[in-house]
């Protein structure tokens, strides 16, 4: 390792954690003792440290604010059953941060900073990750442009940082959902692919108003036709019809959900028929009036997998059964949960330990 990668660890000298009320966390807003910091300036990462927790100065002309070069990701830690700490498919994490850096024209990530910066920060901060079935440390890595400048260019300077947060179990409510068929998240050529702050600043104001007309989310659909359901605010899309299970291409429109990916290998593993592939608005519907329709349900870190219970189109409401024990979202959620805690096979190998 170059000598610009060690990184400098400064601890706090009083943790924080005997004031933490871990049965009453409430999402994103308990922060453990310390943070991952690396600067890139020069063309290069260096300045690589892990300091307590806290503010960071920003100068009104931080480039990110202007003009939004700012991109993040969403990644847990688990405590196992036999008290090892692990980490969810990690460099799929890693690779997807880069995928969005790419595109934003940032600075991509070089595996011992993105990799070597968490497991380290992971590893000092092993005592808040939660132990309560379901719970688990949030993981927030982000980067943005730090050049004080207001011209408009990619900016020269940035900053990596990692916190995290330790989360209860996500009950996951059935939500209901209306689907979208005027405001768009993301058209072909875009920038629905990156993990940027732009996105969710977007989505706001359509969902919004999808929540003031009674619903939890929205779901997108294809910004040229509005005929096809693309993902929702922060989860992917799964259907099971017909046994099948089905879930739209992911592609310049649709993010690469890691837990997507995941769902649909169990899909494979549990034998149900596959399809990745285009599914429009009205495919649904019908399926939904046959009786065809056996499940819906978002998918992404924070929640695994969120039942959908009511479809919302057009003015009309679609109800949806809840998912049972049985059902395929349950068995996969089930399964997940499962290998986290170590009580299950890693047959693919998805779960790396933080030594
Ligand atoms: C993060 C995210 C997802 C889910 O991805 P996971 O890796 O499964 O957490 C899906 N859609 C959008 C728009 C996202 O930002």
């Amino acid at each position: 390792m170059p000598e610009t990668l060690d990184i400098l660890i400064q601890p706090v000298a009083q943790s924080r954690i005997e004031e933490v009320d871990f049965q009453n966390l409430v999402f994103g807003r308990t922060f453990s003792d310390h943070m991952f910091i690396a600067e890139y300036d020069q063309g290069q990462w260096q300045d690589l440290r892990i300091v307590p927790y806290g503010k960071i100065g920003l100068d009104p002309a931080l480039m990110a604010l202007h003009y939004g070069q700012s991109i993040f990701e969403g990644m847990k830690a688990f405590r196992t059953d036999e008290g090892k700490t692990v980490l969810f498919r990690p460099e799929k994490n890693w690779a997807r941060m880069n995928k969005s850096a790419r595109r934003m024209c940032m600075p991509e990530l070089p595996e011992e900073v993105f990799m070597g910066g968490i497991k380290q920060l992971i590893q000092m901060d092993q005592a808040w990750i939660p132990t309560q079935e379901g719970s688990s440390l949030y993981i927030r890595p982000f980067m943005f442009a730090s050049d004080e400048y207001i011209g408009m260019r990619p900016s020269e300077k940035y900053l990596f940082v990692v916190f995290t947060c330790p989360v209860a179990a996500y009950y996951a409510n059935p939500v209901r959902v209306k689907i979208e068929s005027h405001f768009v998240r993301a058209a072909e050529g875009g920038i629905g692919a990156a993990k940027t702050a732009g996105n969710y600043a977007a989505s706001m104001y359509p969902a919004q108003l999808a929540q003031k007309a009674g619903y939890d989310q929205l779901v997108w659909t294809d910004a040229k036709t509005h005929e096809f359901v693309e993902e929702s605010g922060t989860m992917n899309l799964g259907f099971v019809i017909n046994g099948n299970f089905i879930t739209p291409p992911t592609g310049d429109t649709i993010l690469d959900g890691i837990t997507r990916m995941s769902v649909l290998q169990l899909a494979k593993d549990f034998g149900l028929g596959v399809e990745e592939r285009r599914v429009s608005v009205k495919e649904i519907i019908q399926a939904h009036q046959n009786g065809h329709l056996e499940e819906a349900f978002g998918i992404g870190t924070a929640a695994t997998i969120s039942p959908v219970q009511c479809i919302g189109y057009e003015g009309q409401d679609y109800e949806l059964a809840p998912l049972t024990e049985q059902s395929f979202g349950m068995r996969a959620k089930k399964y997940l949960t499962d290998l986290c805690k170590g009580r299950v096979k890693d047959n693919h190998k998805w779960m790396t330990e933080v030594a």
